[in-house]
C-alpha cells in the first residue's frame, strides 16, 4: 500500500492548516514512519551478527532526516563530497560512512579519507593507485555480470558502469593489500526497487560465495559484505509488502552455515534508501487549473522540479484528491506540472474523483528519490520540505528555491581568456 493508513489518518486532517501556514506545494516526511520502519529493519536482521543499516543518503538528503537515521543506528552510503559533509555535519563518521562513488576524482578520494574519514568502496581496479593513500580497510564494489540479472530500474549488470567485474575482483583485492590494505569488505548493488525477496537472498548467497574464494586465494578474512541497497516499496495499492522478517531470517541462516564452515563470517551491511523512507513523505500540491482538451487535465502547482520519478521513469505514484475519496464519479485525468516538456506528468489517464481548482492533492511515496532528484530546467524552483515530528508538530526542514537562488551562479567577478593569453 501507499502511504499507510496511519499517516493519512494523521496528516490529512492538518494538510489545509498546513497549507494555510507554509504555502504549497512541499514535500512532507512522517518522522514516526521512518522510525516504525528503521526499527523493523533492525530487528529483522537482529539474527545476523554485525547487521548495519548505511542508509543512502542521496535518497532523501536532508539533515533532520539524516539525524532521524542516525538515531536508529544507520551509518550512511555517500556517493559525493555533498552527501558526506551532510552526514559528517549531523556527527556520523569513519566506520559510520561508507564511500560508495563511481568515475571518482582524486579529490574525491581525498574528501572521502581526510575530515574524519570513511570506509572506501571503490568502484574499479584502476582506482586502487589513484587513492591518495591506501586505508588499512579497503571495499570493492562487485559486478557479477552475466552470472546476475538486474532489473528494469538498475539495467543488466553486463551494461552497468558500476563494479568490478568478476575476472578482475582477485586482482583488486591483491592490488590493495600491494599497497597496505590489511581489512576488506565486499559490495554489490544489483537491483532497485525489488519486491522479490529471492533475488536479495540470491545477492547475499553470491557475496558469500565469491567472499569464501577470495579469502581462501588470498588467505584473508573479510570485515563485511555489503548487498546495497534496492529493497523495494509497494507504489500501486494492489502490489505486496516487501518481506523484510523472511529476508531476515533467511540472511541469519546463510550466515550461521557460513560461520559453521569456515569458522568465521563476515558481518553484513545494507544500503537501503527507499525501503527506509520512500513510503514516509508525500508530496502536496495544490490544483490551479483544469483544462478540458483531447484529454482531461488538472494541472497543479509542482512539476518535475519537485519529483521526477513519474517523468523519468514512468513510475507510478498514488495520488488523493485531499477530501474526496475514490468513488463512482472518478475519471481519467493527466496530473501535469508547467515545464514544457510533455512528460512533465504526475499520473497520466488516472481515475480521480472531480478535481476543482484549490483542491489538495497528495502524491504518494516522494520520501526516496523525490525532491533529492529535482531539477531546474525551465527555471522551475524545487520546492520545500516538511516534517511531521513523532509528536505531530510540523516543521519546514528545507526552504523552497527561490529565484535569487537560482540566479545566484550567475552573479560573480567577470572573467574572460582569449587564444593566446596565459593560462
Ligand atoms: C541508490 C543507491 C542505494 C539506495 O538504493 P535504494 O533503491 O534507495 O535502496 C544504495 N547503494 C548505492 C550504491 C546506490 O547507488
Amino acid at each position: 500500500m501507499p502511504a499507510s493508513a496511519s499517516l493519512r489518518q494523521r496528516l490529512y486532517p492538518l494538510l489545509p492548516g498546513i497549507a494555510a501556514h507554509f504555502g504549497t506545494p512541499f514535500h512532507i516526511y512522517d518522522e514516526a514512519g521512518i522510525r516504525t520502519t528503521g526499527e523493523r529493519l533492525n530487528r529483522a536482521f537482529a539474527g545476523v551478527p554485525g547487521f548495519r543499516e548505511y542508509y543512502a543518503a542521496k535518497a532523501l538528503p536532508n539533515p533532520r532526516i539524516l539525524a532521524i537515521a542516525r538515531s536508529l543506528g544507520f551509518g550512511f552510503d555517500c556517493s559525493s563530497v555533498a552527501e558526506l559533509q551532510l552526514a559528517r555535519g549531523i556527527g556520523a563518521h569513519g566506520d559510520d560512512l561508507m564511500f560508495t562513488s563511481n568515475n571518482t576524482a582524486s579529490d574525491e578520494f581525498a574528501a572521502a579519507l581526510d575530515g574524519g574519514g570513511s570506509i572506501l568502496n571503490l568502484d574499479d581496479i584502476s582506482l586502487v593507485d589513484k587513492v591518495p593513500r591506501m586505508p588499512e580497510r579497503i571495499c570493492f564494489r562487485y559486478n557479477p555480470g552475466p552470472a546476475r540479472s538486474g532489473n528494469a530500474i538498475i539495467g543488466n549488470p553486463v551494461e552497468a558502469k558500476y563494479g568490478v567485474p568478476h575476472e578482475q575482483i582477485e586482482e583488486a583485492f591483491r592490488a590493495a593489500i600491494a599497497r597496505g590494505a590489511r581489512r576488506f569488505g565486499l559490495h554489490t548493488m544489483l537491483a532497485s526497487n525489488e519486491l522479490d525477496r529471492r533475488y536479495m537472498v540470491k545477492t547475499i548467497a553470491m557475496l558469500l560465495s565469491v567472499v569464501r574464494a577470495l579469502s581462501e586465494k588470498l588467505s584473508v578474512r573479510f570485515d563485511f559484505v555489503n548487498m546495497g541497497g534496492g529493497l523495494g516499496i509497494p507504489y500501486r495499492p494492489e502490489e505486496p509488502e516487501f518481506d523484510v522478517e523472511a529476508l531476515g531470517r533467511q540472511a541469519a541462516q546463510q550466515f550461521t552455515q557460513f560461520h559453521a564452515l569456515h569458522g568465521w563470517a563476515p558481518a553484513l551491511f545494507m544500503e537501503s534508501g527507499r525501503y527506509v523512507t520512500g513510503p514516509h513523505g508525500v508530496l502536496v500540491t495544490r490544483a490551479i487549473n483544469h483544462k478540458h482538451g483531447y484529454r482531461e487535465y488538472v494541472g497543479v502547482d509542482a512539476c518535475m522540479s519537485a519529483l521526477m520519478r513519474p517523468g523519468m521513469y514512468g513510475a507510478y505514484h498514488h495520488i488523493d484528491v485531499v477530501g474526496k475519496p475514490a468513488g463512482a464519479h472518478d475519471a481519467p485525468v493527466d496530473v501535469v506540472g508547467s515545464l514544457c516538456e510533455n512528460n512533465d506528468k504526475f499520473a497520466t489517464q488516472r481515475p480521480l474523483p472531480p478535481v476543482a481548482d484549490g483542491d489538495l492533492l497528495v502524491i504518494h511515496d516522494t520520501g526516496a528519490h523525490g525532491h533529492a532528484m529535482g531539477f531546474n530546467y525551465n527555471g522551475r524552483l524545487r520546492p520545500q520540505e516538511l516534517l511531521l515530528t513523532a509528536d505531530c508538530r510540523v516543521e519546514r526542514i528545507r526552504r523552497a528555491e527561490t529565484l535569487q537562488d537560482h540566479f545566484a551562479t550567475l552573479h560573480f567577478a567577470p572573467d574572460a581568456w582569449q587564444p593566446g593569453a596565459a593560462a
